[in-house]
């Protein structure tokens, strides 16, 4: 790798949780349908500006134990979770891939944290975040493997289709909805970003981790409840990532 490729690799892992603070703010604003830049941050609880010193991804957090300065009201555990989250992405994209190809993947990474921490708190996938992914892996594809644009765009159109089948067969069996159209239209995404030969991988990963997640609550006694909601987008997502820095698994 050379310098200049290692010097963009160095200013990606720099940005990362300052990224990862505004995906914070993304994932507690979208969802309630409040603008996601508006002004500067507010306490949720006294509404106090807060400070530069505050605003440090995670050591602002830590500094402040995870209280705001004037009220002491909690600060949610997410900002800085998201934030180091969005840190490893990159870490791990810049381990993997370099130039244009980091660049997409820190953008994929990171949409698909944003993603995962919406559908883990609400059981929601917003489509402003979700459908972008669909023409992004297109273009990105397009500009890398060009030969493999075909594949992808298959990819899209089955990963919408064998969603939304699978989900017409839930419903015949449970009379109601598995999965979300927003699992579809994430689906979808995947197909565009990895083709469609990607997509069992993605779908065999997720399944596996959100099992792997459901057994670790059921050992720790939360139970497992047969129509317990589960945010399955997150898992999809991390099947995603996994395929797109690493490959299928056959
Ligand atoms: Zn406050």
């Amino acid at each position: 790798m050379d310098t200049h490729l290692n010097v963009m690799s160095f200013w990606f892992v720099l940005i990362a949780p300052f990224v990862g603070s505004f995906l914070g703010l993304v994932a507690v604003r979208l969802p309630g349908g409040q603008p996601v830049v508006a002004g500067r941050s507010k306490c949720p609880s006294c509404h106090v500006t807060l400070r530069i010193l505050d605003l440090i991804p995670v050591v602002g957090w830590l500094v402040l134990r995870g209280r705001c300065h004037a009220c002491a009201a909690r600060i949610s555990r997410l900002y800085p979770a998201i934030e180091l989250a969005a840190l490893a992405v990159a870490a791990w994209a810049a381990t993997q891939t370099s130039g244009v190809v980091l660049a997409a993947s820190c953008f994929l990474g990171w949409a698909l944290l944003v993603l995962a921490a919406i559908d883990l708190e609400h059981f929601l996938l917003p489509d402003i975040l979700t459908l972008p992914l669909i023409p992004a892996g297109l273009a990105v594809t397009f500009v890398v493997n060009q030969g493999a644009t075909t594949n992808h765009l298959i990819g899209a159109v089955v990963g919408f289709a064998v969603l939304i089948a699978v989900n017409a067969a839930y419903r015949q069996v449970r009379g109601h909805d598995g999965l979300g159209l927003g699992d579809a239209k994430l689906f979808a995404g995947a197909g565009a970003w990895v083709g469609w030969t990607g997509l069992p991988s993605v779908m065999l990963l997720g399944a596996a981790s959100a099992l792997l997640v459901a057994l670790i609550g059921a050992i720790r006694g939360k139970g497992l409840a047969a129509d317990q909601k589960i945010g399955f987008g997150a898992y999809l997502g991390l099947g995603l990532w996994i395929v797109w820095m690493h490959g299928p698994l056959i």
